[in-house]
């Protein structure tokens, strides 16, 4: 009789392993199954989130930042620095610590939690049976009333253009880079590009940003996306636009120095050619379910190979539920743990859910990019009738003070009823500042509740409450 469980989780990433913390805490026995293992063989929990995503990326983005600010914005606090330098073998050990530290602290949640965690690679047979192949070859089978899949996604390859992991890289392979590149090419600059591209330029490389779109960040609201370019630029990240990749291979003979990847891209017609020493390809990522799912499992997959789910997170099968990356939606860690915890409360007998309209996105370039609701656009196009109002982070004493007066937070209400439909930000620390925002709209907030609560002074928050005053042309500190 194979080992049997209330519920199975399959992925250990943010979907998966929240999901497994609450069934457990709900009573359910609980088992979670995940193939990623660290360098000494255990299982390595937390998914591309907690190894080889958000986690990492934001140490080496914070790193990054703070020699950015040392060599250029420290002198405007009268701080002078002559000849910092950078120790890339300590910054990379500092963000693989912090990754063993969250990584460890999860697998210490499941023991805490009475979380079964299974090191091995899972594939869902017919009746909620998994197979679990484990690392030393030997092969398990389970079962569970429940089965919670949470297989996560992985970068996208270009057609014709596989991965060396040398010269053409994926977002994992560019969080470890030993040395700067002299000369980074970085395809699509959506949010992995942007990030990616920032670290390594503030340590020196000179990125040039390839995106197949004319538009810039077109998910962004127009304001706010036209100032995050204006930015960009200003600190010398390359971007072109309307740039369609059609090669990149390597160079066999090094003509110059740092070539070593030859990228041919469309703009306007005309064809262009230039040199790297690496690419990182940044074009997307697709569901990792690769393998998940025997024919007899009785899952539906759909042409992008995405799980497919009900408004309730139910797969074709009975009791298998799926969350996360591999499902509709955005690719947000947040989003996948919402969906986690809304399932498990579902299969104890509750009726958890995940709003989708309150899903806060960010950013994590400097400037901060975060959002949340419609943009004006959206708006504009579903025949919703607006006001907006926008106050500008120079206006506000903290920021000043901080020496980063950049960016504004622009808010969106409905022009009749003055219901909060969007916040849009860019600037210091909008990552933070995005929550109030967030439950603003959860709490289906009007712009007058918020020009009407106290924001504390100095803060950057009292953009926030004076683009709130703004929606109805009363802020104060603005002519
Ligand atoms: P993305 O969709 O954000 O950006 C990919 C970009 O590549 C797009 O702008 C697209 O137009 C462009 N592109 C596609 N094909 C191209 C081609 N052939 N040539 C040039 N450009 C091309 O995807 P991503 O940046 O790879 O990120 C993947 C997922 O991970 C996203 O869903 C993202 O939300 C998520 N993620 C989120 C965060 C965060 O929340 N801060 C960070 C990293 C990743």
């Amino acid at each position: 009789m194979p080992e049997s469980y209330d519920v199975i989780v399959i992925g250990g990433g943010p979907g998966g392993y929240v999901a497994a913390i609450r069934c457990a805490q709900l009573g359910l026995k609980t088992a979670c199954v995940d193939e990623r293992a660290d360098a000494r063989g255990r299982a390595s929990l937390g998914g591309t989130c907690l190894n080889v995503g958000c986690i990492p990326s934001k140490a080496l983005l914070d790193s990054s930042e703070q020699f950015e600010r040392l060599n250029h914005r420290f002198a405007g606090h009268g701080i002078r620095v002559d000849n910092a330098s950078m120790d890339i073998g300590k910054m990379l050990a500092r963000k693989d610590k912090i990754v063993g530290k969250l990584t460890g602290g999860i697998a210490l949640l499941f023991k805490a939690n009475a979380v079964d965690s299974i090191l091995g690679r899972a594939q869902l047979l017919e009746n909620r049976m998994v197979e679990v192949s484990e690392p030393g070859g030997a092969v398990r089978r389970l079962s569970a009333a429940h089965i919670i899949l949470a297989p996560g996604s992985q970068p996208l390859e270009l057609p014709g253009i596989p991965f060396d992991h040398d010269t053409v890289v994926d977002s994992t392979d560019a969080l470890g880079f030993a040395q700067v590149p002299a000369r980074l090419g970085v395809v699509g600059a959506g949010v992995i590009g942007l990030e990616l591209g920032s670290v390594w330029r503030r340590l020196g490389a000179e990125v040039v940003m390839v995106e197949a779109l004319d538009d810039f960040l077109p998910a962004v609201d127009r304001h706010i996306a036209r100032e995050a370019a204006r930015q960009f630029k200003r600190q010398g990240l390359d971007i072109r636009l309307g740039a369609t990749v059609q090669k990149v291979e390597k160079v066999e003979k090094r003509k110059k120095a740092g070539g070593a990847v030859r990228m041919a891209y469309r703009q306007k017609g005309r064809v262009h050619e230039v040199e790297f020493e690496r690419v990182i390809i940044a074009v997307g990522r697709g569901p990792a379910t690769d393998g998940l799912l025997s024919p007899s499992s009785g899952v539906a997959l759909d042409a992008r190979g995405f799980i497919e789910v009900d408004d309730r997170f139910r797969t074709a099968a009975d009791n298998v539920w799926a969350v996360g990356d591999a499902v509709r939606g955005p690719m947000l860690a947040h989003k996948g743990s919402e969906e986690g915890v809304a399932v498990a409360e579902r299969i104890a007998g509750g009726s958890g859910h995940v709003d989708f309209n309150t899903v806060p996105w960010v950013i994590y370039t400097a400037p901060e990019i975060a959002w949340v609701g419609r943009t004006e656009k959206q708006l504009a196009e579903q025949g919703v009738p607006v006001r907006a109002g926008t106050f500008p982070f120079a206006a506000t004493g903290r920021a000043l003070a901080m020496e980063e007066p950049v960016g504004m937070v622009k808010l969106i209400a409905h022009a009749h009823t003055d219901r909060l439909l969007g916040a849009h930000l860019i600037g210091p620390h909008v990552s933070e500042l995005i929550a109030e925002c967030v439950l603003a709209l959860e709490y289906q907030a009007s712009a007058e509740d918020l020009a009407r609560t106290i924001h504390a002074h100095p803060t950057l928050s009292e953009a926030v409450h004076e683009a709130a005053l703004a929606v109805d042309g009363r802020a104060i500190h603005k002519a």
